[in-house]
C-alpha cells in the first residue's frame, strides 16, 4: 500500500505528487490521458487573479503564499529535469478609456498599495511609452509592474518528471473508475490499470472531480466545467512588452519567443472544449480594441480548456471523508495556486495543518 494516490495529472495533481514525493512519501499518480493536457495546458499562465479586488481575503492570502512559492518550484523543476517554466515578471497594464476608468484605477492603486504591491497610474503619453501597442486614444493606464507569468503548458509535465525523479510513480493513460473503501475509509481507487491502494487519496481531477465522486457528492465539490477559449498570435519578440488586461477581463500575455496568448471566454456549455466562431470572435475583437496594432498579427492557433469551477468559485481543499482529500475547483487560478495547494495537501497528509481552511472546506454549503 502506498502512502498517497493522486487522481489527476494536471498542474494541481503533479504539484502535489512532486511535493509529497520530495517529502519522502510513496506516491502514485493516475492520469486518464496525457499528463497536463487539459485545463493546465490550455491556460494563459498569469500568476495573478484577474480582478483581485473582487476576491475574499482568505483567497488573497492563498494567492500571496503561492506566488512566494513559485520561484522555488520553478527552480526545482529546472534543476531536476532541465525544464524552464519561464517564470517572468513581465508586469501588467490595464488601459483606461474614460474618466470613470481613471477614477476606478485610482481606487485600485490604493488597494494594491494597501496590500503591499507596486501600482502606478500612468497618463496617456506614459502609458503609450510603456506599452506602445495600446490604442492611440487611451487616456492612461494602470501599471502593475511586478505581476508575473509562467509557460504553463510545461508546468505539469515538468512537475511530473520532477516527482518521478523523487520516486513517484506517474501512470498516464490510467483512468480512475471509482473509490475503494476498506474499514470505513477510502483506501485507494479502482483504475483501468488495476486497484491502487493508498493510505490517503487526493482528488485532483479538475473539472471532472465532482462527476468522479458520483451521487451524494458535497455541494462544494460539484465542479462545473467553465470553458475558456484562447487565440495564439505570432508577433515580433518584445512587440508586446507587458501583459494587458481590459476592463471586461479580456487579456493578452506575451511569451519571450513573440507568441502572444489572447483570452478568454468564460462559458458554461458542459464538457465541450471546442473553439467556436463566437468565442474566438469575441477574443479577436478584444485584441483589436486593447492593442490595435496586433489586430493584423498572424493567428497561429486557437484552443479551449475547461476550468474547474465550483458553486462559490472558491477552491476545495480539505478532507472529504476519512482517507480522501480534495484539491480541486481552482477555477481561473489553478496555475497560480498549484504550489500552495501542494503545500496544504502535504500538511493534511502529515496531519500537521493548523491553517483555517473553513472557506475551502469540501463540506461548506
Ligand atoms: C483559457 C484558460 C485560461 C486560464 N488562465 C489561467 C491563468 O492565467 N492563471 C491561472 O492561474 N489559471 C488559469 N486558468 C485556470 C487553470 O488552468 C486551472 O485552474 C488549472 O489548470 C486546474 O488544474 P487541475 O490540475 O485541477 O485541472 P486539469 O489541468 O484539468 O487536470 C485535471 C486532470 O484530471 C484528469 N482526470 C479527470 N478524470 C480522471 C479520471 N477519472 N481518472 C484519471 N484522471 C482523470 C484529466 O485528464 C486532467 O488531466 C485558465 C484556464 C483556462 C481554460
Amino acid at each position: 500500500m502506498r502512502d498517497v494516490l493522486v487522481i489527476g495529472g494536471g498542474i494541481v495533481g503533479t504539484a502535489i505528487a512532486e511535493r509529497l514525493a520530495r517529502d519522502g512519501l510513496s506516491v502514485v499518480l493516475a492520469e486518464r490521458g496525457e499528463i497536463g493536457r487539459e485545463s493546465s495546458w490550455a491556460a494563459a499562465g498569469l500568476l495573478t487573479p484577474v480582478h483581485p479586488w473582487n476576491y475574499p481575503e482568505s483567497l488573497l492570502a492563498l494567492d500571496a503564499e503561492s506566488l512566494a512559492l513559485w520561484p522555488d518550484l520553478a527552480a526545482r523543476v529546472r534543476a531536476d529535469v532541465g525544464i524552464d517554466l519561464e517564470l517572468r515578471a513581465t508586469g501588467l497594464v490595464m488601459p483606461l478609456e474614460t474618466d470613470a476608468d481613471v477614477a476606478e484605477a485610482e481606487r485600485r492603486v490604493t488597494w494594491k498599495r494597501k496590500h503591499g504591491e507596486a501600482a502606478e497610474l500612468l497618463d496617456a503619453a506614459s502609458a503609450r511609452e510603456a506599452e506602445p501597442t495600446l490604442a492611440d486614444d487611451v487616456c492612461g493606464a494602470l501599471l502593475l509592474p511586478d505581476l508575473a507569468q509562467v509557460r504553463n503548458h510545461r508546468a505539469a509535465p515538468g512537475l511530473a518528471a520532477a516527482a518521478a525523479r523523487c520516486g513517484a510513480e506517474i501512470l498516464d493513460g490510467t483512468t480512475v473508475l471509482g473509490l475503494i473503501y476498506q474499514g470505513g475509509r477510502v483506501a485507494g481507487a479502482r483504475t483501468t490499470a488495476g486497484d491502487l491502494l493508498a493510505r490517503q487519496t487526493v482528488l485532483a481531477a479538475g473539472a471532472w472531480s465532482g462527476a468522479l465522486l458520483g451521487d451524494g457528492v458535497p455541494p462544494a465539490i460539484r465542479t462545473t466545467p467553465a470553458r475558456g477559449q484562447i487565440l495564439l498570435l505570432r508577433t515580433r519578440p518584445g512587440e508586446l512588452r507587458h501583459m494587458v488586461l481590459g476592463g471586461d477581463g479580456a487579456y493578452l500575455v506575451p511569451r519571450p519567443d513573440g507568441r502572444v496568448l489572447a483570452g478568454s471566454t468564460v462559458e458554461y456549455v458542459g464538457f465541450d472544449r471546442h473553439v467556436t466562431p463566437a468565442g474566438i470572435g469575441k477574443v479577436a475583437s478584444a485584441v483589436g480594441r486593447l492593442t490595435p496594432s496586433l489586430a493584423t498579427a498572424q493567428v497561429e492557433s486557437s484552443w479551449a480548456g475547461l476550468r474547474p469551477d465550483t458553486p462559490d468559485h472558491m477552491p476545495v481543499l480539505g478532507h472529504v471523508e476519512p482517507g480522501l482529500i480534495a484539491a480541486t475547483g481552482h477555477f481561473r487560478s489553478g496555475i497560480m495556486l498549484a504550489p500552495v495547494t501542494a503545500e496544504i495537501v502535504r500538511e493534511l497528509v502529515r496531519g500537521e495543518s493548523s491553517r483555517d481552511l473553513a472557506p475551502f472546506d469540501p463540506q461548506r454549503d
